[in-house]
């Protein structure tokens, strides 16, 4: 399999380092708000991703994260406010219970789009232990400094720093001079915090765990390192992220991780890029997002949206529109259609298997491998039997549940209809008969007119 890592910023052969088993880590959700259809982006991008691999012959080991923490408002600097307890304040809960309900909802959002769960979801507070462990050997190695505030990493310590999104450190000095230096002994703009000491304005702060550098919390950074490398092993395959991700979140996990092991992060790095609308990134605090409700109120089955991702490449902005979901559902209808109509499994197409495949594995090509979905339907010599085989075979990485959707069958009530309606035809009454084709219609039949009588789909 080929993929485009972030890393090298070129396509690359994907070589994991055991034979069989790949490593994936998966940033996960911060639970403050509700799951939108971007978030749904990256999410269905790492699915789509993990079932590739499983259906290429790897075993996967998935785990992603929840950030339960409570995270810090603005662009993930260290200026603003709490995450959670904005959230809390604003719905007059505790933060626990905030981060419980959005977690709920993310997975209930998740089941709706048929991702398959991680193999470990690990919610960050559930690790601290793992996360002060960690700091201690930054803390122990030189890497980190302590301030009446805060524990933070020191990028000047680490040479590679800024290696993935390709910034300087003096870059970094100019792109966040502004926002940034709040701690007034803090030593670089760049420098990030490991642990945020429960004082000054986090004196307050509900959630907090007793540490070497005073009751606290942990940074953000610090805890996708902690849980990938308790999980996954110090080196892991492939870590996944939205493109956002690259400039601070993962550039700090690499210099954590890294600066604490003395090797090797992660092989492979893939980045999704942004859902927008109207041109902006879909995101809670722009007020321009949709969630699975959303889609559900539209009269859209929730698994649309994976056609409609699957049609675009992952590295590609992709602007939505509901006529985009819409036509996405439509695709979806017919597939569900064809499955509704087919019980017998005949054998899966060896041409049609390999194109997919080769499709995938050429970094993900989703539309290649979509393609080949409506040719297959289209080939008069692939037999009824054979399509089907082989469309169960493809729904394994497009996840459309296709094997789920109920076999067609005629009810006693539409049957009797079907009798009155060909009665009232053969009366020429045709009045009656396109009322009662009406009904049919409502009971969710498509109603054809064949040469011996009413034919129902
Ligand atoms: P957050 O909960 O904000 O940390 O986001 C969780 C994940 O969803 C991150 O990997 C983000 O990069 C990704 N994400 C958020 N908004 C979008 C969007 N509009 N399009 C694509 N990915 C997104
Ligand atoms: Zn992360």
């Amino acid at each position: 399999m080929k993929l485009y890592n972030t890393k090298s910023r070129t396509i690359e052969d994907f070589v994991p380092i055991n034979d069989k088993v790949v490593t994936m880590y998966a940033c996960g959700p911060t639970v403050y708000g509700y799951t939108h259809i971007g978030h749904m982006r990256k999410y269905i991008g790492d699915d789509v991703l993990r079932r590739t691999l499983s259906l290429l012959g790897y075993e996967v080991k998935h785990v992603m994260n929840v950030t339960d923490v409570g995270h810090l408002t603005g662009d993930r600097d260290e200026t603003g406010e709490d995450k959670m307890e904005k959230g809390a304040k604003k719905e007059s809960k505790t933060v626990w219970d905030i981060a419980q309900f959005y977690t709920d909802y993310f997975n209930n959002t998740m089941s709706k789009v048929n991702v398959l769960s991680p193999t470990i979801q690990a919610k960050a507070t559930d690790h601290i232990a793992e996360m002060i462990t960690l700091n201690e050997q930054l803390a122990a190695k030189g890497f980190a400094y302590e301030t009446d505030q805060a524990l933070y990493f020191d990028t000047s310590k680490d040479s590679r720093y800024g290696e993935l999104s390709g910034q300087k450190l003096s870059d970094k000095e100019v792109a966040v001079r502004d926002d940034v230096i709040i701690d007034p002994q803090k030593k670089h703009p760049a420098d990030f915090s490991l642990w945020f000491k429960r004082v000054g304005k986090f004196a307050d702060h509900a959630m907090y765990w007793p540490s070497p550098w005073g009751d606290g919390f942990p940074g953000w950074h610090i805890e996708c390192s902690a849980m990938a490398m308790h999980y996954l092993g110090e080196t892991i395959d492939i870590h996944t992220g939205g493109i956002d991700h690259i400039p601070v979140h993962h550039e700090n996990e690499i210099a954590q991780s890294e600066c604490a092991t003395g090797h090797d992060f992660v092989h492979y790095w893939v980045h999704y890029d942004f859902l927008l609308v109207n041109g902006e990134k879909m995101a809670k605090s722009k007020q321009n997002f949709y969630t699975v409700d959303d889609i559900v109120a539209h009269n859209i089955d929730p698994i649309a949206t994976r056609l409609m991702f699957m049609q675009t490449n992952y590295r590609k902005p992709l602007n939505f529109t509901w006529e985009s979901l819409d036509a996405a559902d439509q695709q979806l209808k017919k597939l569900q259609k064809f499955a509704a109509h087919h019980e017998a499994i005949g054998t899966i197409s060896d041409t049609y298997k390999n194109s997919f495949a080769e499709g995938l594995s050429d970094d993900l090509n989703t539309a290649k491998a979509l393609a080949i979905v409506w040719e297959l339907l289209g080939d008069n010599s692939v037999s009824e039997a054979d399509k089907w085989a082989t469309l169960l075979y493809f729904d394994q990485v497009l996840g459309l549940d296709l094997n789920g959707i109920e076999k067609f069958s005629i009810s006693v009530e539409a049957q009797k209809l079907l009798e009155m309606r060909d009665t009232a035809r053969a009366e020429k009454d045709f009045t009656q008969s396109d009322e009662l084709r009406r009904q049919l219609e409502g009971l969710g039949y498509e109603v054809l007119d064949t040469a011996t009588g009413t034919k129902l789909q």
